[in-house]
């Protein structure tokens, strides 16, 4: 079956290409086609022979992920769900803004970690994405638009947030090798400094992030003390707040001007009192930082509640006087459950129709022992 050239980097494009006997140039046509241009079929390439074309064209394809189904929002944001080639689906979301807009790109088919407010934590993980995978989001928006060739001044797809589903850091390899051809100036050359990924806290991880990637990093604090840390973001247990926020103080290339943005999701009762605002400004004393204050985006089952309004404003300013920008962010999407928390692809459903038809036929599922 022909393999896709879609998330190789370029050694690994030129590599691919010697072993069918072309020269090293080729490699950066071809590159430029897919990432400047955009070409989804070897038949446009029309600066190379067409004997080549149709070589090409036998051994590998440009696929981009197939979309499983696409919703639109009242607010213009669009989230597609898409299938990879094993049947797997994860969710990418895009989100206009004015003269710009960011692509929250997931990096697994759900997730590992079990943040008790966030949706796709109830998911289990299936498993990573590749590079190719990751890629291959950003290509079916850029298609969606039409916005090729690749712009060098003003873009719709301008920025990407590393935060759909899944964990980036628990899969760096890919999300490393997607970005540096995102990130490519002869591709689509989207800035290091247009691209956030967010960590719910993989502290060993956050260095390379710096000194590899350079691009911005967000960090899921969401709670000031350990104790409270622990139970909605568990990852904690292992990389409690000391050693989170020294690996923020070390953060390479953190500065005034390219801030570490704390993410804080806001949840009534639990983490959202003037005392917890005083004390995160506290906390984060000293790091080039500035706030995103998410509000709750409740899903089905979701044991918490949105703060109120007032609660809100109220930590918001907390955080202005103690000389922070701490903006209250207006959910995206929530209509089409695509705002942040809420994606969970249909992948669980799936397993839990071919379960049932397991037992139906009599095979016992080692996994799960009753369903209901
Ligand atoms: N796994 C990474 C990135 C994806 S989540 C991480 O945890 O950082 C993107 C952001 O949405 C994170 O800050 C996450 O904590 C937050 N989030 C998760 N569930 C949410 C919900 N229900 N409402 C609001 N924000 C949520
Ligand atoms: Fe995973 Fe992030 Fe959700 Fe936590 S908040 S369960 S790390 S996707």
């Amino acid at each position: 079956m022909p393999s896709t050239l879609i998330g190789l980097e370029r050694a690994e494009l030129a590599q691919r290409l010697a072993a069918i006997g072309e020269p090293a140039f080729r490699a950066r046509q071809i590159w430029h086609w897919i990432y400047y241009r955009g070409a989804r079929d070897f038949a446009t390439m029309t600066s190379l022979s067409k004997e080549l074309r149709q070589r090409l064209d036998a051994e590998f394809t440009l696929e981009r992920p197939a979309i499983g189904s696409e919703q639109r929002s009242a607010d213009g944001t669009r989230k597609w769900l898409l299938r990879f080639t094993d049947g797997n689906q994860a969710e990418t979301v895009f989100i206009p803004e004015e003269d710009r807009g960011a692509l929250c790109v997931s990096s697994q088919v759900g997730c590992t970690l079990t943040c008790r407010f966030c949706h796709t934590g109830t998911q289990r993980l299936v498993r990573n994405l590749s590079a190719g995978e990751i890629v291959g989001q950003f290509l079916v928006a850029r298609d969606a638009y039409g916005e090729w060739p690749s712009p060098r001044g003003e873009r719709l797809l301008s920025n990407i947030v590393l935060m759909g589903m899944g964990e980036p850091l628990f899969n760096y390899d890919n999300i490393a090798a997607a970005l540096r051809i995102i990130m490519d100036p002869e591709g689509i050359a989207i800035s290091r400094r247009r691209i956030t990924l967010s960590t719910s806290g993989v502290v060993p991880m956050i260095g390379r992030v710096g000194a590899e990637l350079g691009v911005k990093l967000a960090i899921s604090l969401h709670a000031v003390t350990d104790e409270l840390r622990d139970v909605l973001v568990p990852i904690n247990r292992k990389y409690p707040i000391d050693e989170l926020l020294q690996a923020c103080r070390t953060y390479p290339g953190a500065d005034n001007a390219r801030r570490i943005t704390f993410e804080y999701v806001m949840l009534k009762g639990i983490n959202d009192s003037p005392a917890d605002a005083r004390a995160l400004a506290r906390l984060i004393a000293g790091i080039p930082a500035k706030f995103n204050l998410i509000p709750f985006n409740p899903w089905p089952g979701a044991p918490y509640e949105c703060s109120t309004d007032e609660a809100m404003r109220r930590f918001a300013e907390i955080l202005n006087a103690a000389g922070y920008t701490a903006p209250l962010r207006t959910p995206r999407g929530r209509d089409i459950m695509a705002a942040c928390g809420q994606l969970r692809s249909a992948s669980e459903r799936l397993r839990l129709s071919r379960m049932r038809a397991r037992l139906a036929a009599g095979i016992p599922d080692d996994h799960h022992p009753a369903v209901s």
